[in-house]
């Protein structure tokens, strides 16, 4: 037996590994008048709530998928963020919940879209990627197969939240003057601004075994119609995930999220143009997408545990924390 495969090294090698998470709770103009301290407090107590836990799981040996899965938890379960609870409601007064992981060792994947009974749908997109045979299932049928996998049903009502119906309440107000104006539906969506359509979350992790990870949950956007469907739960746009290369979940408008494919997109700079993390994902995020009038960001982390944030709007929720280090939790571009 070779000396590389002794139980003993193979412990000193993971012991050597670095580790470290990152997450986001949206990107969006987030003024920082429009927050009161204690807003702001609460957010970064969240945020630095749910990267530590994700970092106690790396940090005690556990693998990326748990870490990403324990940290989106966090913030599905507050209000403050726009998945699981508090997630924003459709134009008809609903929610429609959409979720991704992808596992970069196994380069396999799973995602749903359009669900309105599932608590934390980032479970279920885990389920959908280790327990079923396909990547993406949509809307009552994903609900069903939930079933078949021990799921509870919740009524849609477990999203509602006094702030977000507000924001749907003002939003139907413009899309409505706004169409009245030149009788399009969809121009008056995509006019809405950046606080009405941010607010997904996310989670990146590298863990002691080399092992990428990414995961995204999202409500989508506020007053979204006709079952519209953003790059949340998009392998490729909203998530992606490569051992050795990189793994990224991103924020923003979708629509532009999709077509630029922004996640694997940067993680094909890594890959093929040996770019770094920090520089493929300001290319990706601060000139393509600005050129093409698309706002967001991303959480983008390499191979090496080297974490980038990079965000084209006033601020995004965010937080990352590295083996052997404190958390680091920010809003703007300073602090
Ligand atoms: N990207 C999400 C969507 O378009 C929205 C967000 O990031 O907040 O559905």
């Amino acid at each position: 037996m070779s000396a590389a495969l002794t139980p003993f090294m193979a412990q000193a090698n993971t012991e050597n590994q670095p580790f470290a998470i990152a997450i986001h709770g949206g990107a969006g103009t987030i003024a920082k008048a429009s927050l009161t301290p204690q807003q702001q407090q609460a957010y970064r107590d969240k945020l630095k709530q749910a990267v530590d836990s994700g970092y106690q799981v790396l940090s005690d040996g556990g693998d990326s998928i748990e870490a990403v899965k324990v940290a989106i938890n966090i913030l599905e379960n507050s209000p403050l963020f726009n998945a699981g609870v508090g997630s924003v409601y459709t134009f008809e007064g609903a929610h429609e919940l959409d979720a991704s992981v992808m596992n970069g060792l196994t380069m396999n994947a799973g995602a749903v879209s359009g669900v309105k009974h599932i608590k934390n749908p980032i479970d279920l997109a885990i389920t959908v990627m280790d327990k079923s045979p396909h990547v993406m299932l949509y809307g009552m049928g994903a609900e069903e197969f939930a079933l078949t996998q021990g799921y509870k049903l919740v009524p849609n009502q477990h999203f509602d939240t006094p702030h977000r119906y507000e924001q749907l309440q003002t939003a139907k107000k413009k899309i409505i003057e706004s169409e009245l104006k030149d009788g399009d539906y969809q121009a008056s969506v995509a006019r809405l601004d950046d606080e009405f359509k941010f607010g997904t979350v996310g989670a990146v992790a590298l863990d002691k075994n080399g092992n990428l990870v990414a995961g995204t949950s999202t409500g989508g956007m506020t007053a979204k119609r006709y079952n519209r469907i953003g790059d949340s739960p998009v392998i490729g746009a909203g998530t992606y995930a490569e051992n050795g290369v990189c793994a990224v979940s991103a924020t923003g408008h979708g629509e532009y999220f999709i077509r630029y494919q922004v996640a694997g997109d940067i993680c094909a700079k890594v890959k093929y143009q040996k770019k770094s993390i920090i520089q493929a994902s300001d290319e990706v995020i601060n000139q393509r997408l600005i050129t093409a009038g698309g706002t967001g960001g991303v959480i983008a982390i390499d191979h090496r545990g080297n974490i980038a944030t990079p965000f084209n709007t006033g601020g995004m929720y965010r937080a990352t924390r590295k083996s052997g280090e404190q958390a680091q939790v920010m809003i703007w571009r300073d602090q």
